[in-house]
């Protein structure tokens, strides 16, 4: 019988907003680990990818070795959430990025790609599976889906584009949803992404 416990929730601590990530979750009951080596990797069983600059994280994931770990994990159901920078490290097809992405969530997205005049802005999202209120999402140089492809569920959307996807037990928002104060995005990826993993690992342990 597999032990109830916390979750130990990883947020890769490279650069970027980690902090407010490690707030919302811890007051949702996990476990926080700052993530900054490969074998911080094995302490954790979900990352999280913050915001930042998704040039300068995808260099420093080289150059900390975490970019090939992370892919493997990533590629054999590992859960991971990446937010803004986060979501653009994640995608298959990055335009704009001068260093590998993690290739993992099979979409096409871009960089700052809502202009320089609204560079920042907000907005309230039909908040779709999270449930309630429409969800105020904060969006920071966001950058844009363009397209996913099949197996990609699209959570939510602004003005019919999606703003949140899932893909497995991979989760990619281009807002910033550990700033605004309401923690549904971040309960969903605990409930589904981090919970679906763990019942296939159950199964995976009786079969
Ligand atoms: N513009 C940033 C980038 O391309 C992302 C912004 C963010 O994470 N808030 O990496």
């Amino acid at each position: 019988m597999r032990e109830l416990r916390p979750r130990k929730i990883g947020v890769l601590a490279l650069q970027g907003d980690f902090k407010e990530h490690a707030a919302s979750l811890r007051d949702l009951g996990a476990e926080l680990r700052e993530v900054r080596t490969p074998g911080e990797l094995r302490e954790i069983d979900a990352l999280v990818i913050p915001g930042g600059e998704s040039t300068t994280i995808a260099r420093l994931l080289l150059a900390y070795e975490l970019h090939e770990p992370i892919r493997g994990l990533g590629a054999r159901g590992f859960p991971i959430w990446g937010t803004c920078a986060g979501a653009i490290m994640l995608g298959t097809d990055v335009r704009t990025l001068d260093r590998p992405s993690l290739g993992l969530l099979p979409m096409t997205i871009d960089r700052n790609a809502y202009g320089r005049q609204v560079d920042s802005f907000e907005a309230d999202l039909d908040p779709g599976p999270l449930g309630g209120d429409p969800l105020r999402a904060i969006f920071i140089r966001a950058p844009r889906i363009r397209s996913v492809e099949a197996g990609v569920s699209v959570l939510l959307e602004l003005e019919g584009e999606p703003v949140a996807v899932r893909y497995g037990s991979l989760l990619a928002t281009t807002f910033h949803p550990e700033l605004s104060g309401d923690s549904r995005m971040h309960a969903y990826f605990l409930d589904q992404c981090v919970a679906s993993a763990e019942r296939e690992e159950v199964a995976r342990d009786v079969s």
